[in-house]
């Protein structure tokens, strides 16, 4: 990894065996540095997060006994605004996990051009373990005890896996009883009766789906018809999946955490999120084959949609995709090998920087609608999302004509850019 003299390549409080996302990341931005120009000099800067915040989330379960769960929050980068991004709560979150997913942001909110820099939170728990009241005392301590660096214009959270509209309510009202007034603005995500915005929740698959229509027309393939296999039947696979089918393109196979199933004429979606919403995952669904998990990678399909968690799509499958296009939902899905793997045979992957930004997109609009209390028709709000995506979408795909370069690159080259400059712009303090 290229560093300059005078700075260490990692931060020390990482583990350079044990990189994980982190370590997928820093080689994205390694691979984009040559297109820098004269901005390449500022590229250590997107190689550590400005702030990483860890922070013991202490709570009395139901049964008497006191739990320890660690929490997260990682600010990459504010060169652009304030921090935005999710927090998720997972058994499996790392600190590394959290910095990727938080330079991610920093990429997609330069990438869609929103003003804002990138973050990102968790908490390590698996919360199906967990009973209502404890989980909110679990989201009321850790937003506490983040409480010192998030706020309206300094960092925003939003759903991430595993959290959803109730969090976010909690997230608000903590921090709220803590500044001692209502800041409606401090989280997006939040349910409409309470300064949430009206087509947040199907947001990011409204994105995924708009960018795969776009993908599509460019590249000649028919969306009435096309076999689309998702992984992931949550809110970001299981909206785009709709989308798509009411488009009429036939949902061939899904898999998410409870099973992977298929049906080769194509799923009834709406039955399926119906039985998702009921039983907890597409598992069991009446309407389709269950298949084996490593077999959904092979299933004959046009567009593959990863939309569950980071590196699904790694060396070790990526030679068994059938698919034409993968649009990433996920966040990291595809590894760098596979990535490689993908290019040479000819499969055009959407990167999740763009891909799935329409959830940022739509977030910033709920922010800017709470600072001025007043609110905008669904309709405005998916036609301003759907502009927007077209827009930075079309963007990258020139960028990648001109360079000659995969749309995960152009997608960095053009958010890396506005970073940089923005950084370069603003100078060193002091
Ligand atoms: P969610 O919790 O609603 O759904 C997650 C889905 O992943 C579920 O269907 C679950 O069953 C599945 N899953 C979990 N573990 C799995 C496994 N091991 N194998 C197969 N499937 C598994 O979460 P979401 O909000 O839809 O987020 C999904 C992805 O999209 C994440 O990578 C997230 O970071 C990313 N993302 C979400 C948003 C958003 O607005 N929600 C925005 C941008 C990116």
């Amino acid at each position: 990894m290229a560093s300059h003299s005078g700075t260490h390549p990692l931060p020390s409080y990482l583990d350079p065996n044990h990189l994980g996302p982190w370590g997928v990341y820093l080689q994205q931005v390694d691979r984009v540095t040559p297109y820098l120009g004269s901005l390449a000099r500022w590229v250590e800067t997107l190689k550590r997060p400005k702030r990483a915040l860890i922070v013991d989330v202490p709570i009395e379960l139901d049964n008497g006994t006191i739990a320890h769960f660690e929490g997260y929050r990682v600010q990459h980068n504010t060169s652009r605004g304030p921090g935005k991004g999710g927090v998720r709560f997972h058994q499996d979150v790392t600190l590394s996990e959290v910095m990727a997913l938080s330079a991610w942001m920093s990429i997609k909110n330069a990438a869609v051009n929103v003003p804002y820099g990138g973050a990102k939170g968790g908490i390590r728990v698996d919360p199906k373990t967990l009973s209502k009241g404890e989980l909110e005392r679990l989201t009321r301590r850790y937003t506490s005890e983040i409480g010192i660096i998030i706020g309206p214009s300094k960092d925003i959270p939003a759903p991430d896996v595993n959290t959803n509209g109730q969090i976010m309510a909690w997230m608000m009202d903590t921090y709220s009883m803590n500044v001692g007034s209502t800041a409606t603005g401090v989280v997006t995500g939040k349910p409409v009766d309470l300064g949430g915005s009206l087509g947040r929740v199907e947001a990011t698959g409204r994105g995924v789906f708009t960018v795969g229509v776009e993908a599509a027309r460019l590249t000649g393939m028919p969306i009435e018809g096309a076999r689309v296999a998702v992984q992931g039947f949550g809110n970001v696979g299981g909206t785009a999946g709709k989308l798509f089918a009411d488009a009429g393109a036939k949902v061939v196979a899904v898999q998410d955490h409870t099973g992977s199933i298929q049906n080769d004429k194509g799923m009834d979606v709406t039955a399926l999120l119906a039985h998702v919403q009921k039983t907890g995952g597409v598992g069991g669904f009446a309407g389709a084959e269950p298949m084996a998990n490593d077999a959904f990678w092979g299933v004959a399909c046009d567009i593959l949609i990863p939309a569950a968690l980071e590196g699904q799509i790694t060396e070790h499958n990526a030679g068994k995709i059938q698919a034409k296009m993968v649009i990433e939902g996920a966040n990291g899905p595809t590894t760098p090998e596979a990535d490689d793997i993908l290019h040479d045979k000819g499969v055009l992957v959407v990167p999740d920087v763009i891909a799935n930004a329409g959830g940022v997109t739509v977030s910033y609009f709920e922010w800017v609608q709470d600072f001025s209390s007043f609110f905008w028709t669904e309709e405005e709000i998916n036609a301003r999302l759907v502009r927007i995506m077209k827009e930075a979408f079309a963007g990258v795909w020139h960028v990648a004509q001109d360079n000659k370069v995969s749309l995960r690159t152009a997608t960095f080259i053009v958010a890396c850019k506005r970073i940089l400059h923005a950084r370069e712009m603003r100078g060193l303090y002091p």
